[in-house]
């Protein structure tokens, strides 16, 4: 696989094409870290479109439907979300250790009105774990599928064989890709509690 390189700053998370000594953007020094970064992600990112496909448009001419939201089937969490999930949204789950967010990622997986199967990836927690907690909360959806992973690559191709209608990541720190030789790692706020979801439609 072809590999281009970036360099990123270890402290802002700027990054550039070349190595730099003083950060421009919040004046570290010496903390570019070398990147390598796949083509193969690169090229699937701009072959989604976004740049080359859209194009400028009148925002009163855009139809949108607030149906189509999911519900988290969890009132108070609707409302923050605005009426629920968005289709093919990515919703970033943070919080402080021990303050319930895998608690209620796991109650947004029993009550969450979709119609499909529901991936809980953890890098952090094994099945037994999961299943406890689970239970505790009286659990027993069977829509719920477990992986214990933090090679995002392995779980990429877990969503391709299941295709889940709505993909936990616990936490989103965890991961790591064998395309990206990334300073992530090293990176010094390495927040492990944060969780990301997101809806694969
Ligand atoms: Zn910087």
């Amino acid at each position: 696989m072809k590999l281009t390189t970036k360099y990123v700053c270890n402290e802002c998370g700027y990054d550039s094409s070349k190595w730099m000594g003083k950060c421009p953007a919040c004046g570290a020094w010496n903390a570019f870290v070398e990147e390598k970064v796949s083509s193969k992600s690169s090229k699937s990112l701009n072959s989604e479109g976004a740049i080359e496909k859209n194009e400028v448009i009148e925002l009163n001419k855009v139809v949108h439907n607030s149906t189509s939201r999911i519900k988290t089937g969890i009132d108070e969490l609707d409302r923050v979300l605005g009426e629920g999930f968005v289709y093919g949204s990515l919703t970033l789950l943070g919080g402080e250790p021990g303050i319930g967010k895998s608690t209620l990622i796991l109650q947004i997986c029993d009550k969450i009105k979709i119609d499909g199967k529901i991936l809980y990836v953890s890098g952090e927690e094994s099945a037994e774990q999961i299943k406890i907690r689970a239970d505790r909360l009286n659990i027993k959806n069977d829509n719920i599928l477990f992986l214990s992973e933090t090679n995002i690559d392995n779980v990429e191709i877990a969503i391709e064989k299941h295709s889940p209608k709505f993909v936990i990541i616990d936490s989103v720190q965890t991961m790591y890709s064998d395309e990206i030789t990334s300073a992530a790692r090293k990176r010094k706020s390495s927040k492990r509690d944060n969780i990301k979801s997101y809806e694969n439609v």
